[in-house]
């Protein structure tokens, strides 16, 4: 028996990352060893652990033998009796067509210990999302999914109040046609191919059983597809959502830190969008704390403080508390927020902003402080590395006097280069940037592949992020008039709507 290792045979799902199981999606963070397929989302794989070692088994079908699927056997083998966790992840469900079945029989009979966490099927999910159930009282009491390889073909089923779902069936889908129609199924049957289901590039081809050879031809189907033929397939008529989605169709790639990209990757997502998040830059406390630490001591001597981003609320306030202090030492000084993201970071740590200008841009805020304020009163302005001296230099104008202090710092985001270029290898359609250190650091990670950038659009969440884009090259083709998650995706659905 294994000392400590074990395997996980895990769904992935059928594409769109948001469709692995709660408790897959908990192993993967955890595993130390990922073993995954050609179907599996690389989105998803950004979930491992930076320390994680890949295993890219993905085998195009026409390789696919023996040998290789002996190997990953070996490897799985290898790695639990080594003691690691190991996760093989395989597109939709492990066990249906995934020869889950196989490496499950490999691990018992090695010893080794495994589970397995079943996945959505893209046979399923697939159809769901095309608009199309499975089985419906008055049309369909029983489904049969089957491989569309042609030496297991199984001799079709009698018709009636059946739904057919085939899988690894594009190059063979004239003879898996023939077949049933021979075995009763009417011409005019409704029919439909469903290529990359679940993903921003979902495409689906109706017809009836006779026309959809010819049709399917037409379009240029590809795989991933499965086919779907029965009575059910009409509903998609009345109940297919997915492309009615304002952003449906659309792969965006999220740069965005990875506290504060859950909302905005949510809201994308309602609007069916495809979501790639890339994580472009991490945050960190100040590396050098003397300057902070003179002013939390001498807080009282502060008229203003002034927020100008939630890292610099959430860092200022874990610094007062480390010191033994906590919000009450704040009581003497009016609070400022230059929007309503701070105005919240704010609120999480018990405080009220006394100001938050109506517009968010620096100069709104200076005028907001000059405007509840006296000649020579402080400002204390908890920041990170990269802010600029436009605030200060507009307080000062305005006669006060500004203290900055740095609290936190910016970072490139973990592993960068290497999931942008996987993202943009599988083809991106805009990059959403939300501050100009990201557009930045992007670049900069990319380096002598900054190239595969050229002609993606930017959608920016205002003008400092534009002129930061536009600085390192990036075309910015929509700009938000509101500097928040709803703003950004305000600009995406006016630049989807122009495009
Ligand atoms: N275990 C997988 C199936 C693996 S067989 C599952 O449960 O989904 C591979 C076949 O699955 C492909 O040839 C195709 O027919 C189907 N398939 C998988 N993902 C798909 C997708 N996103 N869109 C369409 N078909 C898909």
């Amino acid at each position: 028996m294994a000392s400590g290792g074990i395997v996980h045979l895990v769904g992935a799902g059928p594409g769109d990352p948001g469709l692995i199981t709660v408790r897959g999606a908990r192993l993967l963070r955890r595993a130390d060893v990922i073993v995954y397929d050609r179907l599996v989302n690389p989105s998803l794989l950004a979930e491992a652990r930076p320390d994680a070692e890949m295993v890219d088994v993905g085998k195009p079908p026409s390789r696919g033998g023996e040998h290789l699927q002996e190997e990953i056997n070996e490897l799985l083998i290898e790695r639990a009796r080594g003691g690691a966790r190991v996760l093989r992840l395989k597109g939709g469900d492990p066990f249906l067509f995934g020869r889950g079945g196989e490496e499950a029989a490999a691990l018992a009979e090695a010893g080794v210990s495994f589970d397995v966490v079943p996945g959505v099927t893209s046979a399923l999910a697939g159809p769901a999302y095309a608009g199309i159930p499975a089985t419906d009282r008055n049309l369909a009491s029983a489904v049969r999914i089957y491989t569309g390889q042609q030496s297991r073909n199984p001799q079709p089923l009698s018709p009636t109040n059946q739904t057919s779902i085939v899988l690894m069936g594009v190059r063979t889908l004239a003879n898996t046609v023939r077949a049933m129609l021979m075995a009763g199924w009417p011409e005019d049957t409704p029919a439909a191919v469903i290529e990359q289901a679940t993903t921003s590039r979902q495409r689906t081809t109706t017809a009836t059983l006779e026309t959809i050879v010819g049709a399917s031809a037409e379009v240029g189907i590809r795989p991933p597809a499965i086919f779907i033929c029965g009575n059910v397939v009409g509903l998609r008529d009345s109940i297919g959502w997915l492309e009615k989605k304002p952003l449906f169709g659309h792969r965006l790639m999220v740069l965005r830190g990875e506290t504060r990209a859950a909302e905005l990757i949510t809201l994308l997502d309602d609007a069916g969008a495809e979501v790639v998040h890339v994580p472009a830059v991490a945050f960190d406390g100040a590396e050098d704390w003397t300057e902070p630490d003179s002013a939390i001591e001498r807080l009282v001597g502060f008229q203003v403080i002034a927020f100008t981003s939630v890292n610099g609320v959430d860092f200022f306030m874990s610094r007062l508390l480390d010191s033994g202090r906590d919000a009450r030492s704040l009581a003497a000084a009016r609070i400022a927020a230059i929007g309503p993201a701070t105005a919240a970071a704010l609120n999480r740590h018990g405080l009220n902003a006394d100001l938050v200008p109506g517009r968010f841009t620096t100069g709104a805020l200076a005028d907001a402080i000059a405007s509840e304020s006296e000649q020579g009163d402080t400002v204390l302005l908890p920041r990170g590395n990269l802010a600029d001296d436009a605030l200060p230099a507009a307080l000062r104008e305005h006669g006060l006097e500004p203290t900055p202090i740095v609290v936190y710092r910016t970072l490139p985001g973990p592993s960068l280069a290497e999931r942008a270029k996987a993202a943009m290898e599988r083809g991106i359609d805009a990059v959403l940037l939300t501050s100009p250190s990201t557009a930045r650091n992007l670049v900069e990670a990319l380096g002598d592949d900054r190239s595969l950038l050229d002609g993606i659009p930017v959608i920016s969440a205002g003008p400092t992020t534009s002129r930061g884009a536009e600085n390192v090259g990036l075309r910015v083709a929509q700009e938000a008039t509101e500097h928040t998650a709803d703003g950004l995706v305000d600009a995406a659905l006016a630049w989807a709507g122009s495009n």
